[in-house]
């Protein structure tokens, strides 16, 4: 074989090689850019690298129906002209999110964007409001709602709905649903913070998930060794600024107007459902502790609750979750 013949095969042969190998399963990973996070989509099987990219595909058009600044989407529509069509998409996620927050006594609230726009989150420059502005923002939340016709979705009230609580647990259930429909029985999803794993990896051991730690010189808290479930965290640490000495995050009290000061740096929620985790760990977070325990109980979901000093880790949770070892000294670990 000529020697520029052979070189060509090898250089396709490496091309055509998976991403990587993990146990002795091929993987593929895709990533996407969507929902102001980079997401990755791994799958187990060379066969399915379609599959994952489906999933990016997927992420844009939902991130297109459901983004808050993009002009040509449906929530924008929504919240700037009051009405647009009501697609699958839309009736499933407002539905979902009106039941979640009745559930948790309106700590999470998806019509929270008027207090999100005027903190200034979605900008480069957040800022302290004045508290008139913040009381004029708070009676709007309070006071919108929606008004489902047959093809389309009315928004009353002169609010605006928010879904960056809820969206990405919402697409990574829908990306289950996909990979599932595609034959794919081995994947792990993950969507800034929102983690959903699929089936059992092929050598049979546990999808092994990190817990990011809200301290910057710590990289984990932990790891938890799970089956199939989602496992979604919340945290001060994420979105922040800092004014006047202060620092300023990006979880709502819809009660207060202001970000939530229960006392904790970070909320996970272990659920079956992405959709569930996500919207319960925003919840939680704002509830505290204290409160949002019986909803977790009420939901079924396990939680790991972190403040300054103490993980507390749920009952369900106690022979899943390892702390790392960095974490001596710095948190004390509490399991139920
Ligand atoms: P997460 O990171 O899932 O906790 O979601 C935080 C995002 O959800 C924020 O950036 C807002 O867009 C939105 N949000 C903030 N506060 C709330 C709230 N109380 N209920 C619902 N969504 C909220
Ligand atoms: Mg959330």
């Amino acid at each position: 074989m000529k020697r520029s013949l052979a070189i060509l095969l090898i250089i396709a042969f490496i091309t055509a090689l998976p991403s990587c190998k993990e146990g002795r399963a091929e993987t593929y990973s895709a990533f996407v850019t969507a929902m102001d996070t980079r997401g990755e989509i791994r799958v187990y099987g060379a066969s399915h690298k379609a599959a994952a990219d489906d999933c990016v595909a997927l992420m844009h058009e939902l991130d297109k129906q459901l983004s808050v600044t993009d002009k040509e989407g449906l929530v924008y529509q929504l919240n700037n002209s009051g009405e647009t069509k009501l697609t699958a998409t839309l009736e499933e996620l407002c539905t979902a999110a009106i039941s979640i927050s009745a559930a948790t006594n309106g700590a999470f609230n998806p019509f929270v964007y008027p207090l999100v726009r005027l903190w200034g989150f979605t900008t480069d420059s957040p800022n302290v409001p004045e508290k008139d502005a913040i009381e004029a923002a708070c009676a709007t939340v309070a006071g919108t709602s929606l008004s489902f016709e047959e093809e389309s979705v009315r928004i009353l009230g002169g609010g605006a709905v928010d879904f960056g609580g809820i969206a990405k647990g919402y697409a990574a259930d829908k990306m289950e649903a996909l990979l599932k429909e595609k034959g794919v029985d081995a994947a792990i999803i993950s969507l800034g913070g929102n983690i959903k794993t699929i089936g059992t990896k092929p050598d049979g051991s546990p999808w092994t998930v990190g817990i990011n730690s809200p301290k910057a010189d710590l990289a984990l808290l932990g790891v938890l060794r799970v089956g199939e479930c989602a496992v979604v965290t919340s945290g001060s640490y994420i979105r922040n600024f800092t004014e006047n000495g202060k620092t300023y995050h990006h979880i709502i009290d819809p009660s207060t107007g202001c970000p939530a000061e229960t006392g904790l740096v970070s909320v996970t929620v272990v659920a079956d459902s992405a959709l569930v985790a996500d919207s319960l760990a925003t919840a939680f977070f704002v509830l505290g502790m204290e409160k949002a325990r019986p909803i977790a109980e009420q939901f079924g979901v396990d939680t790991v609750f972190v403040t300054q000093d103490t993980i507390y880790v749920s009952g369900g949770l106690k022979e899943k979750f390892t702390p790392d070892r960095e974490v001596e000294g710095v948190y004390t670990v509490v399991f139920d």
